[in-house]
């Protein structure tokens, strides 16, 4: 795994799968600088090799969104956790300057169409997450309203896992549950809308929220990135008869579709499922190490998130 780089004036503090978290090294701790890697994961490994150029992207798709968010759409801004401040020089295409949030221990996850985990579920029990939903889906078929499926966030190491909306209230407090579904339904509903304005589908995604000194609920983390996110082209969608050809997607799904023929232990073991859904090549790797992401498949995936970028802010 990629080693967090030394920035002068901010000590390394954690990483995570994706990025890496400093605190200034003097005055107070209520700011961190986010630095987002090339590292990529999938079904909650980190994969070898990182996609070069992939922390840039992120960052600056994260950047374009909270932007959008924050009022950029002509809708309510929605408080998130950027400071607006310049980050170092060294990282200033993959950094942001954030406050430091007590971040909640729930991932929001909002799904607008069936497909991956969702859709093996509900070909099994008719439901996603529990919820129940009409019959006769189809792999990649809009679901008739967006449904908030929140996942526990388990510490580093351990795999996110799906709980019931009654689990956040005993995590969170009903208020405060309350309002992570209410404002996550929401941002999601106004993403989307977005997105159609430039030809693209959000079709799930996942924030993470946390909470200021002031007791405001704030956006943190990344937000509507193609790792945080399932995109598709809308044309290909509306026009396509085969769900490949309706899931053409911008996002990370190169990589969980290739590791899930190739690496015996990717399904089944997350939330995180592939569209791809057929049982794993005879041939697939049943080690516990995810083998190593071929040349073609880092240059694909880097494509789609440049394409991604290009899409929404041209
Ligand atoms: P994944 O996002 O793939 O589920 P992860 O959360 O382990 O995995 P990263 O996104 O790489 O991976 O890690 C970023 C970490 O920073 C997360 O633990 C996230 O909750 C935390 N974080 C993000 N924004 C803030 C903030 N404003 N204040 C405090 N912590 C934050
Ligand atoms: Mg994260």
């Amino acid at each position: 795994m990629s080693e967090a780089p030394e920035i002068a004036g901010w000590k390394h503090v954690y990483s995570g799968k994706v990025r890496d978290l400093y605190a200034p090294t003097r005055g107070s701790d209520d700011r961190l600088l986010v630095v987002a890697s090339d590292r990529v994961s999938a079904f909650d490994h980190v994969l070898e090799p990182g996609i070069p150029g992939k922390g840039a992207l992120l960052t600056s798709l994260s950047s374009w969104w909270f932007a959008q968010l924050a009022g950029g759409d002509g809708g309510d801004p929605v408080p998130n956790h950027l400071t607006g401040e310049d980050p170092p020089e060294a990282v200033a295409d993959r950094a942001t300057v954030v406050t430091t949030l007590d971040m909640l221990p729930v991932e929001c996850v909002v799904r607008g169409y069936i497909t991956g985990s969702g859709w093996r579920e509900y070909r099994e029990a008719g439901t996603v997450c529990g919820i129940r939903l009409p019959e006769g889906l189809q792999n990649g078929d809009r679901l008739p309203q967006p449904i908030y499926t929140p996942a526990y966030k388990a510490p580093l190491g351990e795999h996110d896992e799906n709980i019931s909306y009654e689990r956040t209230v005993e995590l969170v407090g009903a208020e405060r549950a309350a309002e992570l579904r209410d404002v996550s339904l929401d941002i999601y509903r106004r993403a989307d809308r977005i997105a159609a304005e430039k030809g693209l589908i959000v079709a799930d995604t996942k924030f993470e929220f946390g909470v200021d000194d002031a007791g405001t609920l704030r956006l943190g983390d990344e937000v509507l990135t193609s790792d945080s996110s399932r995109y598709w082209d809308r044309a290909a969608w509306q026009n396509g008869s085969t769900p490949e050809e309706r899931m053409a997607s911008f996002d990370k799904q190169i990589v969980r579709d290739w590791l899930a023929a190739n690496w015996t232990n990717a399904e089944g073991r997350c939330r995180e499922g592939s569209a791809g859904d057929g049982p794993s090549a005879p041939e697939a790797d049943d080690s516990d190490t995810p083998p190593r992401l071929p040349a073609d498949i880092v240059t694909r995936t880097l494509d789609r998130y440049r394409d991604l970028l290009t899409r929404l802010t041209a």
